[in-house]
């Protein structure tokens, strides 16, 4: 019982957390929540500014709906 549980919790686990990225991860400058044109740059935190900074992300902060995201930058 307890197998099948821990068995069905390792596949839930990365689709979830595959759902959470997607709804972080913008292609364009555009809220992927609120559709937001302008959402203002902010700076990057501090986990992604020492190890990421090979990583074409920016980050993003959405003054009307307060969704923090993140723009794929080439
Ligand atoms: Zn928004």
């Amino acid at each position: 019982m307890t197998s099948r549980f821990a068995l069905l919790l390792s596949l839930l686990a990365p689709a979830w957390l595959l759902l959470q990225f997607r709804r972080k991860l913008a292609f364009s400058k555009q809220c992927p929540r609120c559709k937001n044109p302008y959402p203002d740059r902010t700076s990057r935190p501090r986990w992604m500014k020492g190890r990421g900074d090979w990583l074409p992300l920016k980050a993003y902060y959405c003054t009307k709906c307060r969704h923090c995201f993140y723009r794929f930058d080439r």
